[in-house]
């Protein structure tokens, strides 16, 4: 199959990603690994890390994971947090969902793991629910990012933590080059291989090119009435975490 992704108008944007994740589900971790050469692992570690969910059981907390597919980044919050570390993922695409759900389940943690499907531009939750809302690899797809900034400042309790992961501007020089060279060819060619078709890729590695850079997304999430915005880079900026505060 061939989705035609170029003649798409950013208004039918939905439909095709879900579409690319539907396809790639079951096969979604195996290509994160393959594609980023085993780095997303350590940036997601990175960014549990820095949220630094609370070992102490006193009191609760509760995280939204959105677009949180498979589960990696909740997995990782609640394996680190104790026993009063909660979260939910919650995903556009209910084949995302259900991998997710076996995964929780064979690990032994569907009682702090929940998955419940939504859109990051309308969140079926209510107003201050959350101590923490994370977003990895997933803001990119959606098509309106300033709907689901507002709704995460909506969902986030004062004092919440906002988090997001994605990837953003390379700034160094020659890593660059051999980012491009390596985004537009290889990554393609192994989405072929393993799945069978190139160009879901080849819509991902477009979509990280029309993601705004560091500073651009910085203002969009000030925009959105968080506080405290700052971001750090990981690999010379392949990837990136942006973080503010629901004050
Ligand atoms: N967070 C996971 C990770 O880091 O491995 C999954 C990231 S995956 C690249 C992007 C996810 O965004 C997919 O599971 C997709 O279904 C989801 N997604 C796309 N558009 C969405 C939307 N509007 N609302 C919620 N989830 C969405």
């Amino acid at each position: 199959t061939s989705f035609g992704f170029r003649k798409v108008a950013s208004g039918e944007k939905q439909p095709l990603v879900n579409e690319v994740f539907h396809q790639v589900a079951d096969r979604y971790d195996l290509m994160n690994d393959l594609m980023s050469g085993g780095l997303h692992r350590l940036w997601k570690d990175a960014m549990v890390s820095s949220l630094a969910p609370p070992r102490a059981d006193r009191r609760a907390f509760r995280v939204l994971d959105v677009a949180g597919g498979t589960g990696d980044i909740a997995t990782r919050i609640v394996e680190r947090g104790g026993k009063a570390t909660s979260a939910v993922v919650c995903d556009i695409n209910g084949s995302m969902l259900e991998v997710g759900k076996a995964r929780a389940a064979k690990a032994g943690l569907g009682d702090r793991l929940s998955f419940v499907e939504g859109n990051a531009e309308d969140l079926p939750f209510p107003d201050r629910s959350f101590d923490a809302y994370t977003i990895a690899f997933g803001i990119r797809n959606v098509p309106r990012i300033d709907k689901a900034l507002s709704e995460a400042r909506r969902v986030l309790k004062r004092g919440g933590r906002f988090m997001c992961l994605e990837f953003s501007q390379v700034d160094v020089a020659g890593l660059d080059r051999v980012y491009d060279f390596f985004s537009f060819n290889a990554i393609p060619v192994m989405g072929r291989m393993v799945t069978g078709d190139g160009e879901p890729y080849r819509y991902l590695v477009e979509s990280i090119r029309k993601f705004p850079n560091q500073e651009r997304f910085a203002d969009m999430i000030r925009e959105a009435g968080f506080s405290r915005v700052s971001y750090r880079n990981y690999s010379g900026g392949i990837a990136c975490l942006h973080s503010g505060w629901a004050i």
